[in-house]
């Protein structure tokens, strides 16, 4: 989805609100499509003292299997969109800091897209503190708790069983 932003730059009109919806559902993370559901983008794009800047958030329900136990999960992630736009960059260092609009036309979807593809954690976790699946039974520690002993230093254990003694 391409916007123009020929009034912004131009003058004409200070700001553009956006209330957009993506299908983001055929954009692949890590082989799986975790975007099952239509990611909305609110906030605006206006025009301050002949500088134009995106402010806006994309509401994303993130699908997908926990890379510690592996259950499906959904989360919410609310993704920031904030980039300046500039119609020519004054060198080539500004590109990290800037986005450059050619023929003031913007396309918010790929921008929406790469600015979540960089916030998305590298381990996609069902909870912050997903306990993980037992190493020795496979039980997943989230929803039951096994018996298995967990793993000691054989130095330890000897000093155990000599306290036991
Ligand atoms: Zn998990
Ligand atoms: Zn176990």
């Amino acid at each position: 989805m391409v916007i123009s932003l020929e009034r912004l730059f131009s003058g004409e009109c200070s700001e553009i609100l956006l209330a957009e919806t993506f299908d983001f559902s055929k954009e692949p993370v890590q082989g799986g499509f975790p975007f099952a559901a239509p990611v909305k983008l609110t906030g605006k794009i206006e025009a301050k003292a002949q500088v134009v800047s995106l402010n806006a958030e994309a509401e994303v329900r993130y699908q997908g299997q926990c890379d510690r136990c592996a259950r499906e999960a959904e989360r919410l992630y609310r993704v920031p969109v904030r980039h300046i736009l500039v119609e020519e960059l004054q060198n080539e260092d500004d590109e990290d800091a800037f986005i450059l609009v050619e023929n003031r036309q913007l396309d918010l979807r790929r921008l929406t897209l790469e600015d979540i593809y960089l916030f998305l954690p590298s381990k996609f976790l069902c909870t912050d503190d997903c306990k993980g699946i037992c190493p020795q039974c496979g039980t997943n520690l989230n929803e039951a708790s096994c018996n298995c002993k967990k793993e000691v230093d054989p130095r330890l254990e000897a000093l155990l069983s000599m306290l036991e003694d």
